[in-house]
């Protein structure tokens, strides 16, 4: 690839879909057209009218940068700055985890029963996304995400503006600097066992931030510590709502089940794995 070569839209998208393939990019195509969209700001009706018309250089050289990154496994999200998630556009850069659908589920898990003005506490926020989801849902709510990484925290900011000034953000080691009481506590902690880090593909191993995805040899770290603590913050009846590991719910379940949590449920993602494991909170 390379700018002396000017190309119009077409044959631009075309070998970038080869030479992403070449890269060995899972999504080859789909990322190719995503990143011609990004630069060109095109829609798929622009793009069929236009695609014999030669680029602007200052496109095509952007563009072949852009595939460049792709093609050393940059996650497409970082290379656009956004990310979608519960129908809401996310900023995201490589400070935080890249908001994943199968965490909608936690979300809507959340928005179950949720009572009117509630409280709701996000710990390790990272982009914010799972606050921010349900504040721009609930607009009677308002929370706090809580996340160790000021990086991070500065992106949930970014995108915090998106719930109208009732979300905030602290930086807190899980409950460390938070105080009163919620009637949710939602959490997509890390929770890879370490070892199994390695095996990730490049794109998660390599670009994404190892300190939201490490959970520990056991990957259960953040589950023990969360659970000990959950039940002086949340109030009667409040709920604790996890994501977890396709692997880790009879475990989960089991930590809630010991520390007092009433009514824990397992619950399933769409591919019919276990995400979300929740339980209720009765004040001794
Ligand atoms: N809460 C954020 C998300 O679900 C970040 C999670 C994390 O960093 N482990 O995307």
């Amino acid at each position: 690839m390379s700018v002396h070569d000017r190309k119009n839209l077409k044959s631009a998208l075309e070998s970038a879909i080869l030479y992403l393939q070449k890269q060995g990019v899972e999504e080859a195509r789909q990322d190719a057209w995503l990143l011609l969209e990004h630069v060109c700001g095109i829609s798929h009706s622009t793009y069929f009218v236009h695609s014999e018309d030669e680029m602007p250089k200052e496109q095509q050289e952007q563009y072949e940068a852009l595939v460049r990154k792709r093609g050393e496994h940059i996650p497409l999200q970082q290379l656009t700055g956004e990310a979608w998630f519960y129908g809401i556009p996310f900023f995201v850069n490589e400070h935080v985890l890249i908001p994943r659908q199968d965490t909608e589920i936690l979300v809507e898990e959340a928005l179950r029963g949720l009572p009117k003005d509630a409280r709701i506490l996000d710990l390790c926020t990272g982009s914010g996304c799972i606050l921010i989801s349900l504040l721009v849902t609930r607009e009677d709510c308002t929370g706090i995400g809580a996340d160790l990484s000021e990086k991070a925290l500065q992106v949930a900011e970014k995108n915090g503006a998106q719930a109208g000034g009732r979300a905030s953000f602290v930086k807190s080691n899980l409950f460390e600097n938070i105080e009163g009481t919620f009637d949710v506590i939602a959490s997509n902690p890390p929770y890879i066992r370490t070892d199994v880090i390695e095996t990730l593909m490049p794109e998660v191993r390599d670009h994404e931030p190892r300190m939201a995805l490490d959970g520990s040899a056991d990957g259960l770290v953040f589950y023990r510590k969360i659970t000990e603590q959950a039940g002086s913050y949340l109030k009667e009846g409040g709920k604790l709502c996890f994501e977890i590991g396709y692997d880790q719910g009879d475990e989960v379940r089991e930590l809630m089940e010991t520390h007092g949590f009433a009514d824990v449920q397992v619950l399933k993602d769409l591919a019919g794995l276990d995400r979300v494991v929740t339980g209720i909170w009765h004040k001794k």
